[in-house]
């Protein structure tokens, strides 16, 4: 479903992404992980382009969506982002948050953007909350709104920056069990996150950035119990 190819991304003479190379199958849950400052984020953002890499390209269902000729709003529709921070819009309702992309991008009307709205609001279980402004929402309310919003757009792959790291460690639960049903259901996600109980449940495989370099992959279990790299035995136990 998705392919990057040889990314690279330096800010000034900082290089952060030193050629990237992976594909996700549909249906795939990948877990992100590496050190601060390994470039996670970074790649996240080259893949739906909110971030220009300098060279490489990305595939997406087998066409090319990076480079000349190609429409970054187009490939915006197809890929949802939950970001760390929410992103949330603090002057709409949690329904308005929804609602607005589905009318600006999609160009769907008043009524069935908002029943579209509710739809996904409901599924993760905030339908009594849909005229809540950000403001009345905990954490991890916020977070769900912010997963539905991008759901709501009917996107083929989703990815998620660390969408549990801002969020009590009460209310991390409600947003991983939200993601697990979302990975049971076939969803094909990309996740940084440090979460490694969601990761040994939900994932099919796990990548280990350091240094911009993909060190190490493969599922989960193999990373934790027989990691082939030292880098990666030791960043994983630092965090487990
Ligand atoms: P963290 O775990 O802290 O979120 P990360 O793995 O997501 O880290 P990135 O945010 O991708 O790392 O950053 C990788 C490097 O690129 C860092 O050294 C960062 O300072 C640098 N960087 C990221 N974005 C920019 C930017 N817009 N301008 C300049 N440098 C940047
Ligand atoms: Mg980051």
């Amino acid at each position: 479903l998705l392919r990057v190819e040889d990314l690279h991304k330096s800010y000034g003479d900082e290089t952060v992404l030193r050629g990237i190379d992976f594909e996700l199958e549909r249906g795939d849950v990948e877990i992100l992980s590496g050190p601060s400052g390994s470039g996670k984020s970074t790649l996240l953002r080259c893949v739906n382009r909110l971030t220009e890499p300098d060279s490489g390209t990305i595939y997406l269902d087998g066409e090319r969506v990076s480079g000349a000729g190609t429409d970054v709003n187009e490939l915006r529709r197809q890929v949802g982002m939950v970001f760390q921070d929410f992103n949330l819009f603090l002057h709409l309702t949690a329904a308005e948050n929804i609602t607005l992309g589905l009318r600006r991008v999609k160009g769907l009307g008043k009524a069935e953007a908002r029943e579209r709205a509710m739809e996904h609001l409901d599924r993760v279980g905030l339908a009594d909350q849909a005229g809540s402004y950000p403001a009345e929402l905990s954490g991890g309310q916020k977070q769900r709104v912010g997963i539905a919003r991008a759901l709501a757009m009917d996107p083929k792959l989703m990815l998620f920056d660390e969408p549990t790291s801002a969020l009590d460690p009460e209310l991390v639960g409600e947003v991983t069990s939200v993601m697990r049903e979302l990975a049971d259901e076939g969803m094909t996600m990309l996740v940084v996150t440090h979460e490694m109980g969601f990761a040994r449940e939900a994932a099919s495989r796990m990548m280990f950035l350091d240094q911009g370099q993909i060190v190490e992959r493969g599922p989960p279990e193999q990373l934790f119990q027989h990691p082939e790299q030292a880098r990666t035995a030791e960043f994983l136990q630092r965090i487990t």
